[in-house]
């Protein structure tokens, strides 16, 4: 999709931090921090929200998400872990490109989700 941020960088047109990257996903690193490794799960192909996410991505996006935070969590030893996904701008939704937010999390930490 033209004038897509995040279509541009999962596939690789703009420059990010990348922790993982297959045939339909990369991952990067936020550009936005809410704790230390907070990183986003993007889609390579558009997909505006959860709604319009076919069932077989949304599939291989949450058993992505559970691979990453198991790796992330042994490779930061945080203490805890949020898999966020925002839906709408009401919802908090930024950047209309589906996406997964994955943050890690540590004691006593102020994160506001
Ligand atoms: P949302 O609020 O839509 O759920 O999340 C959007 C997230 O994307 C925010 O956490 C924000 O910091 C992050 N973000 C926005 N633009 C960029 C960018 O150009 N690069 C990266 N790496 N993260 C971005
Ligand atoms: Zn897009």
């Amino acid at each position: 999709m033209e004038n897509c941020i995040f279509c541009k960088i999962a596939n690789g047109e703009i420059p990010a931090a990348t922790l993982y990257e297959d045939e339909n996903f990369r991952v990067i690193l936020d550009l936005g921090p809410a704790s230390k490794g907070h990183a986003l799960i993007l889609p390579k192909s558009h997909a505006a929200n959860i709604y319009e996410l076919s069932d077989e991505m949304a599939a291989k996006a949450m058993i992505l998400a559970k691979k990453m935070a198991t790796a992330m969590t042994a490779a930061l030893k945080c203490d805890g872990f949020n898999i966020v996904q925002n839906n709408g701008e009401c919802a908090g939704q930024t950047v209309f490109h589906f996406h997964m937010h994955l943050i890690p999390r540590y004691k006593g930490d102020q994160v506001g989700i």
